[in-house]
């Protein structure tokens, strides 16, 4: 398997390819970039078909947070790690604790939080073994209460706002009654999203391949639950992808007659060629590590002290990140991702 020649590698800092006999763990740290401070990042645990996929969705997920974190104003760089197991079958304290150790050897360099297959209480038993974590405190919230130290509520929040930012863009609209939406997968980010846009009129077809959650949330917030595999042929103003990655590629983008796509999934381009075919489709795109940006906002407040109001400000600054973006793509006649990807580079670059 290459590495140093691996296409995703673009020289990547450090890549740390963890085991532990004892407890199964077989793990990669990739830390992309620490000029802007330290590689903060999720803890991904997922079946991989091969140590190959694992290290790819490392590098690719690392390297989107250097520009994530860049964008986002945050004095923090880029990291990301993997756990290859299946999260339901193969997690154990002795492995997360493994897991906290390999973290630990890093000094710091490498900050750990929650990601798709891991939790707030996985993190929580990383703790146990290093101090370098995040997204495990809980936080006050608006109504005076609390909640736990998962990041996907500010996530939401900033795809909310986000979306709001390319519907005035793209439709000149600044209200979002009657706007309508849809939303492929209502877990944890895609439910606190539909919430936020019922609550701001918009209507709501909703996805996700577990069909009871879909239902759930639909009941929840007035939406119409929609089969996984139609919600990519909604005549809609919006489509948020809120699942997976590479969900926008050579099939799917023929299929979408929405002006707008803007959702919370990492990694939303299958190639990177992909942004100009949105463009060419006259389809505005919210570059996803800028608009998913509110969780990493989140959890660097955690530990600089938490502040609701103060973290909420923030990730409202994403509406004027993308702003610029889109004005800038409209300018250069560049995809709006392509964009954001030189403005992320300029951002680190300046700080060396
Ligand atoms: P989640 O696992 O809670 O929710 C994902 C949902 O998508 C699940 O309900 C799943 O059943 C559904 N799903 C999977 N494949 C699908 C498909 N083909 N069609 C329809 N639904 C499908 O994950 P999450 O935390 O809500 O994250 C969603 C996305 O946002 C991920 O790509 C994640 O990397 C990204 N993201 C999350 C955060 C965060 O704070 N949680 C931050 C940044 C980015």
């Amino acid at each position: 398997m290459p590495l140093f020649d691996h296409p995703d590698f673009d020289d990547h800092e450090q890549v740390v390819f963890c085991s532990d006999a004892a407890s199964g763990l077989r793990a990669i740290i990739a830390v992309h970039d620490t000029a802007l401070g330290p590689a903060l990042g999720g803890c991904r645990m997922w079946p991989y078909a091969s140590d190959e996929e694992a290290l790819r969705d490392a590098l690719r997920l690392s390297r989107g947070m250097t520009y994530k974190s860049a964008l986002a104003g945050l004095p923090l760089g880029g990291g990301k790690s993997v756990i290859i197991g299946n999260p339901r079958t193969d997690k154990s304290e002795a492995l997360l604790r493994a897991m906290g150790r390999h973290v630990e050897r890093l000094g710091g360099r490498y900050i750990v939080a929650e990601d798709s297959g891991t939790g707030v209480p996985d993190i929580k038993t990383m703790a146990l073994e290093t101090a370098h974590v995040s997204g495990v405190v809980e936080k006050a919230t608006a109504g005076g209460g609390t909640r736990s130290g998962d990041p996907s509520p500010s996530t939401a929040y900033g795809v909310f706002v986000g979306l709001r930012a390319a519907v005035l863009h793209r439709l000149h609209r600044t209200d979002l009654e009657g706007l309508t939406v849809a939303i492929q997968g209502v877990g944890s980010v895609g439910g606190h999203l539909a919430r936020y846009l019922a609550e701001a009129g918009a209507r709501l077809w909703v996805a996700d391949i577990d069909e009871a959650q879909a239902r759930r949330v639909a009941d929840r917030v007035g939406a119409t639950p929609v089969p996984a595999d139609a919600i990519l042929d909604l005549e809609v103003d919006v489509f948020a992808p809120c699942a997976l990655g590479a969900v926008l590629n050579d099939a799917t983008i023929p299929r979408l007659t929405c002006p707008v796509v803007a959702g919370a999934a990492n990694n939303q381009l299958a190639e990177a060629r992909h942004g100009q075919a949105l463009a060419d489709r006259g389809i505005l795109y919210a570059p996803d590590y800028v608009i998913n940006a509110g969780g990493v906002i989140d959890v660097y407040h955690e530990r600089a002290g938490y502040d609701h109001g103060r973290v909420m400000t923030h990730i409202e600054r994403i509406a004027d990140t993308l702003t610029e973006i889109f004005a800038r793509a409209d300018m250069d006649r560049k995809p709006t991702a392509a964009v954001a990807d030189r403005m992320a580079r300029q951002r680190v670059g300046r700080s060396r």
